[in-house]
Parts: C-alpha cells; sequence; structure tokens
C-alpha cells in the first residue's frame, strides 16, 4: 500500500476501505507514513470527509494503535467528561476532584491546547513538577488508589492520537468534524468507560460554530460510543466568549481552585455541576439533577473536592502546596491592562480573538515543536451584557515578552464590541443529545 496513493484517493472524495484506514493508521503511528503525508491526508478529509463507515474504522484503528485499558479489577462506576475545545475552559479540572471526590472513578486522557483553544494538559503542567505521561501500569494504579488520573496520550496510550492532534494542531485541519469526532472518542473508548459526559462547545470561541453543526458533532460522538456500549451524554454549551475570567495555563489552574473554594465565577461553576451532574447519574450516585448537584456542592463545601485534587497533584508528582497557596504557580514577568475606548455595554467578547491573542502570548503553540509559557495570559474583566465606563479595564494581560506583548494587545483590541444597547448573554448549557 502507498500513502500517496491513498491521499490521492481521499482527495478525490473516494472512500477508503477498512484495509486501506487501518495501514494508513498504523504506519502513521510508527513512522513510516511521514507528517507531511498526514498532513495532506487530514486536509483532504478536512475537504472531502469520512462516511459513518470509514470513521468507526478510524476511530477503532486509533484506539488500537495503543494499549486499551482494562479496568474490569477496579471496583466502581469509571465516569469521564471531554470537551471539543473552548477558551478558558478549565471545566476538567474543578469537575472531575468534585466527581472523584464523590465517589466516581475518572480515568481521565486529556489533550493539549489545540488551535486557539487551550488544554487539561497544558493547564496541569503548569503546577511545578506536575506529570501528565504515566504507562498503563500506573494509570491503572492511581486510579484504583485515589480514584482520579489525568493523563495524557503517549507512546502507549492511543499514540496515533498523540501524533495526529499535534499535527492537525499546527496544519490548520482541526475545525473537521470526523477527526474530531475520532480523536474524542478514541482517547475516551481507550479507557474502558461505563459512561462518558460529552461538552460539545458552539460558538464563536468554538470548532463548531453553529449549533447545527455542533449537534451532528454530537450526535457522531454518541452514536461512536453506542457502538462500543457506553453510554455517552452530550450537552452543547455556549463558548461564545470565555469560560469564566481567566485565559492561560497557571492563570486557570488558580481559576479552578476558586470553583473548589465555592468562589469560582457563575458561568464556570454552573457547566461544572451540570456536566458533574450528568456524570453522578451515568455512575448510578445520585437518581436526579438536584440530588447530583447537591452532592456536587458537598464536595466543595466540605473540602474534600480541594482534597481530591492535592492528592492528584502530590500522585502525579506535582506540588499539592499550589492548592493552598496558587502563588507558587509560575509568574509573569508584567501585567498591563486593557481599557474600554468607550463607556457602554458589552455586546461581544469575542472568546476566538482572546484565544488567538493567548496563543501569541505564548499560552498556546504556533507549530507543534514550540513550548508553553505557563505564566501568561488574559484575565477578562468586562463580559457580554456588563456595563463599562471609558478607560475601565476590559482585560489585563500577563506577558512575559514584550514583541509578544505588543501583538497580543493589538489582537485583543479587537476582541470587545462594546454599545449603547443590552444584549443579554446566551444561556451557558443549550441542549442535551443522548
Ligand atoms: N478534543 C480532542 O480530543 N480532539 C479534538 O480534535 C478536539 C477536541
Amino acid at each position: 500500500m502507498n500513502a500517496v496513493d491513498l491521499i490521492r484517493h481521499k482527495r478525490d472524495g473516494r472512500e477508503l476501505s477498512p484495509r486501506e484506514i487501518r495501514w494508513l493508521i498504523e504506519k502513521y503511528t510508527d513512522g513510516f507514513v511521514t507528517d507531511y503525508q498526514m498532513a495532506a491526508m487530514t486536509m483532504a478529509i478536512f475537504f472531502s470527509g469520512l462516511n459513518p463507515d470509514e470513521l468507526a474504522v478510524w476511530t477503532d484503528a486509533m484506539l488500537h494503535s495503543g494499549e486499551v485499558l482494562d479496568l474490569g479489577e477496579i471496583v466502581g462506576a469509571k465516569i469521564d467528561k471531554h470537551s471539543t475545545g473552548g477558551v478558558g475552559d478549565k471545566v476538567s479540572i474543578p469537575l472531575v476532584s468534585m466527581v472523584a471526590a464523590a465517589g466516581v472513578r475518572v480515568p481521565m486522557i486529556s489533550g493539549r491546547g489545540l488551535g486557539h483553544t487551550g488544554g487539561t494538559l497544558d493547564k496541569l503542567e503548569a503546577i511545578p513538577g506536575f506529570t501528565t505521561t504515566l504507562d498503563p501500569k500506573s494509570f491503572v494504579a492511581q486510579l484504583e488508589e485515589i480514584g482520579l488520573v489525568l493523563a495524557g496520550q503517549s507512546e502507549s496510550l492511543v499514540p496515533a492520537d498523540r501524533k495526529l492532534y499535534a499535527l492537525r494542531d499546527a496544519s490548520g485541519t482541526v475545525e473537521s468534524r470526523p477527526l474530531i469526532a475520532s480523536s474524542v472518542m478514541s482517547k475516551k473508548l481507550a479507557e474502558d468507560l461505563d459512561g462518558l459526559v460529552l461538552d460539545v462547545k458552539v460558538g464563536r470561541g468554538a470548532f463548531m460554530r453553529d449549533i447545527d453543526q455542533a449537534r451532528a458533532l454530537a450526535r457522531t460522538m454518541v452514536d461512536l460510543g453506542a457502538a462500543h456500549k457506553v453510554p455517552v451524554v452530550a450537552l452543547l454549551t455556549c463558548m461564545d466568549q470565555p469560560l469564566g475570567r481567566e485565559v492561560g495555563n497557571a492563570s486557570e489552574i488558580s481559576e479552578s481552585l476558586q470553583v473548589l473554594r465555592g468562589e469560582g465565577p457563575d458561568d464556570l461553576t454552573e457547566i461544572t455541576l451540570s456536566l458533574g451532574s450528568e456524570m453522578l447519574l451515568l455512575g448510578a450516585i445520585a437518581t436526579d439533577h438536584q440530588q447530583a448537584r447537591e452532592i456536587l456542592q458537598r464536595t466543595i463545601d466540605d473540602g474534600s473536592a480541594l482534597e481530591k485534587f492535592a492528592e492528584a497533584i502530590e500522585a502525579q508528582g506535582g506540588d499539592p502546596r499550589v492548592v493552598e497557596d496558587p502563588e507558587l504557580l509560575p509568574q509573569p514577568a508584567g501585567r498591563i491592562d486593557i481599557p474600554a475606548p468607550r463607556g457602554g455595554f458589552v455586546t461581544v467578547c469575542d472568546a476566538f480573538t482572546i484565544g488567538i491573542a493567548a496563543m501569541r502570548l505564548g499560552a498556546g503553540r504556533e507549530r507543534k515543536e514550540d513550548p508553553i509559557d505557563p505564566s501568561v495570559g488574559v484575565t477578562v474583566h468586562a463580559k457580554v451584557g456588563d456595563t463599562v465606563t471609558t478607560g475601565q479595564p476590559l482585560a489585563t494581560v500577563a506577558w512575559t515578552d514584550e514583541a509578544r506583548l505588543e501583538a497580543a494587545t493589538e489582537i485583543l483590541e479587537r476582541a470587545w464590541r462594546i454599545e449603547d444597547q443590552l444584549v443579554p448573554p446566551n444561556p451557558i448549557v443549550l441542549e442535551e443529545i443522548r
């Protein structure tokens, strides 16, 4: 078989056979098919798509590119959550701490920043010493011991997604329904789950900008789960503006800690409770949403969620003192404010533009080998529906490199629209698909 022939087939809109797909994923994982060939293939898929049969095989080939976990020996429901990617989307961090404290086992395999969106792994690695590279044996042992693991794709766990994810990030092929669905579901199906909750983001800062595309993506992933006998619930949630106030890596860990102390912003807390309730229902820890919310709230009130996060940090080599003292997280060289050019109501606070600005500052990658600067980011002060006066700070930028700061502030100045009429923000949870 020959990679160039397969690229041409897909470029010309032809269906790939199961044998061809399995060969391609296997040979890309072992390095025989090169990055530039796979970049061409993902671009061909971006334009020509994968039909449901191709997608099922593509996902299965990725899932089996490494070891598939066997959690059969571990007592209790194994439930996970995954987001399709947003700006300021640190939900996984407080969420899994609360849900694990409530008794669900959470074997989470996450991703890095993708395009203008942040990634859970990059955020966790802002904690000094924290490692997200776990071999399957340590992964299972930690899940058994403390009920929570936060790892990344590795040489042994979904290595095909590890490579493809970074490649798509740097080649403009992220926003493809079959590539997102196979990336998410290959990771999640490798976890041997009893249930999965998906946060499918919709809006200006999401990869799916309109609700019909988001519905189709959610349906595709729910069906992939059903084909593997894993119940999946998808919430479609609004990603027009950043979630919470912080966009960065260390700063998003700080804000996650605020949620775990019961002091988080309303939108972030609400989405965490909505997704967490679905996880408790799937795990049979609660029988209805109200009971689930009460259980989750208790993990905040009694400090058990914060304690669970500290346990996971310690188990993965990180410094658990950050939980009590977020000042131990990496700090920027300086901070400057972005003033409002006029007074009025904020009608747009554009998640995409803010995500791009944070990436330019160094919070995300423009090339796959770029390092992340965990200390930089944007703190958003003015969100849709807020009133501002001329000169009031719309945001504060945390920076370490002056040239990057200049590029980022130029972008950020375009992120807000301020008008005379109040426009209320969209609701945060839009729809549920199961
Ligand atoms: N999350 C993933 O794991 N993969 C994608 O492609 C997008 C979001």
